[in-house]
């Protein structure tokens, strides 16, 4: 689904911010990309969704050479990847039907069609009946859930998420992998970034480490307790 070679990205400014990345998520497959803050894990989320392009290597996503995107397919690719960030990005004056309904008013689906899917969509995540709220009123935790019901409402097949977890306690921390999780069981392909190292130990799942922009392999892992 997402193959990664020789993959670098130097910012205009100079900033080297990732150096020679191979890797290879398979359809279905859920994986943690983790690293200390400032090791590459949003620029590589950035490649993905084309928010930046590389400057060296390929990045393909189910099969499709990213270089060869022009500007106006990529909001048709990106239709494929459901985003969920650290911060919501939620409209706070809107209800949270209208947050988790705009990918699908922008897709130009009916209204029957968007209520439907609205409302499998906040079932999925336990917000069934908080429609007509606005996010203000919710918790950190339910902010969340709506931020990930609005990634999910139009069933992409990638999911990627960038720090999910990181306003909320371990206890909600969990919950929300779990949710992730159940998302993978359905068949969505999941790449989660994180710092969170406590909670990535308790799941079973492969992790990508970044260290400075460049992949650690099983060897340099073994030799530094942690991150270093
Ligand atoms: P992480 O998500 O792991 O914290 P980032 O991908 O945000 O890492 O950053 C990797 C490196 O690239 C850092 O040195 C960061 O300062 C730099 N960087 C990220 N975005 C930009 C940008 N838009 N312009 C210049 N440098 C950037
Ligand atoms: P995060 O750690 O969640 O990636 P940051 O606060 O590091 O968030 O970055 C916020 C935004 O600023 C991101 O879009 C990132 O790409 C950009 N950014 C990060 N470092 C730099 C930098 N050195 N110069 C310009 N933009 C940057």
């Amino acid at each position: 689904m997402i193959r990664f070679e020789q993959v670098s990205k130097v910012y205009p400014g100079g900033q080297k911010a990732l150096a020679d990345v191979n890797f290879h998520l398979k359809r279905g497959e859920m994986a943690f990309l983790t690293g200390h803050s400032g090791a590459g894990k949003s620029t590589l989320l950035k490649l993905i969704t084309v928010i930046e392009r590389a400057n060296g290597g390929r990045v393909s996503i189910n099969g499709h050479d990213i270089a060869k995107v022009t500007r106006s397919q990529v909001p048709y690719l990106r239709r494929d990847i459901g985003m969920i960030f650290q911060n919501h990005h939620l409209l706070m004056n809107k209800s949270v039907f209208d947050n988790v309904a705009l990918p699908l008013i922008i897709e130009g689906f009916s209204i029957g069609e968007i209520r439907k899917r609205v409302a499998g969509a906040l079932d999925m995540v336990g917000l069934y009946g908080k429609e007509r709220h606005n996010p203000i009123m919710l918790s950190g935790g339910e902010q969340q859930r709506v931020g990930i019901a609005r990634a999910i409402v139009n069933k992409p097949p990638l999911l990627l998420a960038d720090e999910p977890t990181g306003n909320l306690d371990p206890k909600l921390s969990m919950d929300i992998l779990r949710l992730f999780e159940t998302f993978n069981d359905a068949g969505t392909t999941v790449l989660i970034a994180t710092h969170d190292l406590g909670l990535i130990a308790r799941m079973k799942y492969r992790t990508l480490t970044l260290k400075q922009g460049r992949v650690l392999g099983a060897e340099e892992l073994n030799a530094q307790d942690g991150l270093g």
